[in-house]
This record gives C-alpha cells, sequence and structure tokens, in this order.
C-alpha cells in the first residue's frame, strides 16, 4: 500500500475543522475517484468500497446514468425547489409516495436524513400536541438539537441536552440486555410488556420513533413482528410510528423494500424517513407521511435546497436503475452468499461473537475471547488491515464500536463478494 507522502491534507484537516469532526484510520484517506464498487485515494491505491453503499453511495460509484442526469440538470436550471414549480421534485415525490406504501402520502424532500427527522418530529409533535417521545435504546436518528435527543445512545449527543422529553424502549439490540436469552415470542412479549409499562406512566407521547434495523448501533435489529406487536398498543393510544428508513431503505436489507415491512402485519407506518443512497451520494433526505399528518402544520414551510432539481435528478436516475437492475434482489442473492460465506470465516475466528445481517447490512461483532466484553481496539485492528488488504468497511455498535459494518453498493457482484470476504478473513485472523 502507497502512502500519499506529502499529502498534508490530514493537517490542514485538523487545523480548520472540528476536533469531532472523526475520520477514520491512523493515517487518514482522502479519496479522489470510484467506478463501481472501487474507489482510489489520492496515492493511487484501489479499494473495494464495502461501507460506501450506507454513507451515499447506494448503487455504483460513478454510475454514468446519475452522472449524466446531474450534469444535464446542472446544465439546465440549479434553482430553489420551492416558490416555482420544479418538475423532478414532482416526479420523484410521485414515484416515492407511490413506493411508500403509506395511503394518501405526501412527500417532503430535505438534504439530510437529520433534518427528515427533525421534519418528522415536528410533524408528530404538532400533530399529537405533545413534546414525549418513544426512541429506541441504542438508536441513532441524527445530529441536530432534536435528533440527539431522541438517539438512544448518550455518547453520540454532543451536549447532552434536550429539546424533547424521550422515553426509551427495549427491542432494538437482540442479543445484549434484559432479554437477550428469550425466544423471538418471549422477547417481543418482553418488549411490548417493557412498552406498555411506560405507557401506564404517561399515555402522552406523540410518536415512536425506530430504526427498523440499527445502523450506527451496529446493524442490530429486533425480531420480525417487533414494530407491529408495539403498533397495536401505539394504536389504542393514539401514537404515531415513525419509521427512520435512513439505512434500511430502497432495498438494502434484500427481502424487502422498506425495513418497516418486516414489521408491517398492522400497516405501515404514520411516517417514514429517508436519505442517505437515494440520491447516490447527492444529498437527499426527505419525509413521507399521511396527508393529514403532513398537513397539521400551519406554515409556508421551505427548504431552499431541499428538493433541488439537480439533487432530484440524481434520484430520478438512481431510483430507475436500481429498480430496472432490480439491486434489491441483487442485494438479497449476493448479500445471502456473503452473510454465508462471513459467517463461515466467523466461526473459525473467536474474537467474533456473531454475524447478522440482512441482504447487504452486514454487522461482525466481535468481543474480546478471554471475556466476552466488547473490542473496540479489534474492531479498528481489522479496519486498520482490511486497509492494508485493500478493502473498506465501517464499525459501529453504541460507545464500544466493536461492529464492523459491511454495506457496499447495492450492485455488488458475487466475484467482488467473494474478494471483499477473503480480505475480511485475512484481517480478522491477524487482529
Ligand atoms: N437516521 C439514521 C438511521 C442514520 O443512520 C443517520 C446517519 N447515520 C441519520 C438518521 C442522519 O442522517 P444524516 O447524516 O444524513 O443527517
Amino acid at each position: 500500500m502507497t502512502r500519499p507522502l506529502a499529502n498534508d491534507l490530514y493537517g490542514r484537516h485538523r487545523a480548520v475543522l472540528p476536533d469531532w469532526l472523526a475520520l477514520y484510520y491512523d493515517e487518514p484517506i482522502e479519496i479522489t475517484h470510484g467506478e463501481g464498487r472501487h474507489v482510489w485515494d489520492a496515492a493511487g491505491n484501489r479499494y473495494l468500497d464495502f461501507f460506501g453503499g450506507i454513507l451515499t453511495t447506494m448503487t455504483a460509484h460513478a454510475l454514468p446514468e446519475v452522472t449524466k442526469a446531474v450534469s444535464e440538470q446542472a446544465g439546465r436550471i440549479i434553482h430553489s425547489s420551492t416558490l416555482y414549480l420544479n418538475r423532478p421534485m414532482v416526479e420523484l415525490a410521485e414515484r416515492i409516495a407511490a413506493l411508500s406504501g403509506i395511503p394518501d402520502a405526501r412527500v417532503f424532500f430535505t438534504t439530510s436524513g437529520t433534518e427528515a427527522n427533525d421534519t418528522a418530529l415536528m410533524l408528530a409533535t404538532a400533530y399529537r400536541a405533545s413534546n414525549q417521545i418513544l426512541a429506541m435504546r441504542n438508536s441513532y436518528h441524527g445530529r441536530s438539537f432534536s435528533t440527539v435527543s431522541i438517539t438512544g445512545n448518550r455518547g453520540w449527543s454532543p451536549t447532552g441536552l434536550s429539546p424533547l422529553q424521550t422515553l426509551y424502549v427495549h427491542g432494538g439490540v437482540r442479543n445484549r440486555g434484559p432479554y437477550a436469552g428469550l425466544t423471538d415470542e418471549r422477547f417481543i412479549e418482553a418488549c411490548v410488556a417493557d412498552l406498555e409499562d411506560l405507557l401506564g406512566h404517561t399515555r402522552t407521547p406523540a410518536a415512536l420513533i425506530a430504526e427498523p434495523v440499527q445502523g450506527v448501533g451496529g446493524f442490530t435489529a429486533p425480531p420480525d413482528g417487533l414494530y407491529a406487536a408495539f403498533r397495536e398498543v401505539l394504536d389504542r393510544h393514539g401514537i404515531l410510528w415513525i419509521s427512520d428508513e435512513v439505512q434500511t431503505g430502497w432495498g438494502r436489507t434484500g427481502e424487502h423494500f422498506w425495513g418497516w415491512q418486516a414489521h408491517g402485519e398492522n400497516g405501515p407506518p404514520d411516517i417514514l424517513t429517508f436519505a442517505k443512497g437515494i440520491g447516490n451520494g447527492m444529498s437527499i433526505g426527505g419525509v413521507v407521511a399521511r396527508a393529514d399528518i403532513m398537513n397539521c402544520l400551519d406554515a409556508n414551510s421551505i427548504s431552499t435546497f431541499g428538493g433541488s432539481p439537480v439533487t432530484m435528478a440524481a434520484g430520478l436516475a438512481n431510483l430507475s436503475y436500481l429498480l430496472e437492475h432490480d439491486l434489491q434482489g441483487n442485494a438479497r442473492r449476493v448479500g445471502g452468499l456473503l452473510i454465508e460465506r462471513l459467517r463461515a470465516i466467523g466461526a473459525g475466528v473467536d474474537s467474533v461473537r456473531e454475524v447478522r445481517g440482512r441482504g447487504l447490512m452486514i454487522g461482525i461483532e466481535l468481543i474480546k475471547p478471554s471475556t466476552g466484553q466488547a473490542a473496540p481496539e479489534t474492531a479498528s485492528a481489522v479496519l486498520e488491515a482490511a486497509r492494508e488488504g485493500g478493502l473498506l468497511i465501517g464499525k459501529g455498535g453504541g460507545h464500544n464500536t466493536s461492529v464492523l459494518r459491511i454495506a457496499p453498493p447495492l450492485s455488488l457482484t458475487v466475484a467482488e463478494a467473494e474478494e471483499g470476504a477473503a480480505i475480511l478473513e485475512q484481517a480478522l485472523r491477524g487482529a
């Protein structure tokens, strides 16, 4: 691996940007370009990208269809998304409304997932005239003032202060906590009892917000049906269900287009939020809600950049590509093979506690074999070793970031999955 000699960008980054703008790796990487499932750094090293899919590049790096749509739109007009009719915004909203599963859906575009959740919270609290929110332990919903105050892991709240009153519910993490050893059925019963218990003390929450698979929290999911069971309880109190699909949307989990569909027996969520990959790197976030909820605001709310014609053009081209090439099916097939392969590898490595996942959203939880405790140092060592081998992966999992996170672009091929698994095997064995 060649190091970018005389690349002083890191020093300049440190000098001018906030200390808390964390970067991966002892020697951070400057990515200069990408193609398909690969990226290159400033020193010319090529990496197989097993994490870009969750960050931004849902489909593929430099996807020609998206590049063309963006440059054509940019060449025509980059204008405000509001005040004047905006054709790409209407078209993308129509398509997302139809895909969302929410009846009589309205779509509001933002520029990030944080802003999408912030809007969802504003809608829910206004609709229910309550600033109390139910959120999941170990959850992550963004870094604005409102979203850190519903983010279950307080380590991700930079100030600890909170404008909302939040009650945290069990259920997001399957293999740790008081209900870890239970069967799926008993686990759901215990979580529902926990929710009922919370509501015994207060009946006023506006909404429950949850990620169907917790992303930053370490790619951990409850048994299918948990949120459907919660829904029965919520409905009795008129409490809304917000599904944060920022990481789980657009077919990433393989079996479903949205994560909520694994919990859909009692209907879709009232509000759904999305972001990250839909623009294939362009900044699109958004909220889908039933019309009566979306229109409850007494405001002429506008966003200068949310729904910008250029990002919408990217979203339309990317969504078309994703659907036409059945990338959800690809996530199911290639992700299924990759999970199997990683499970086989993990079975021979003492520090691997669990390989879990759905489609192309795969977590490898690491422990210190002698104690069974979280192993953040091992996770960092594996990240570094994988990089040396030419593979980029992510990490997550709460305070003790000891879960390796794998979320490649959804167009990953079987050969690339095998290549990445082989590099990861070396990295895990050596760490
Ligand atoms: N919700 C979830 C589930 C996320 O994973 C994230 C980002 N990691 C966000 C919201 C916030 O999105 P953004 O970074 O685009 O503001």
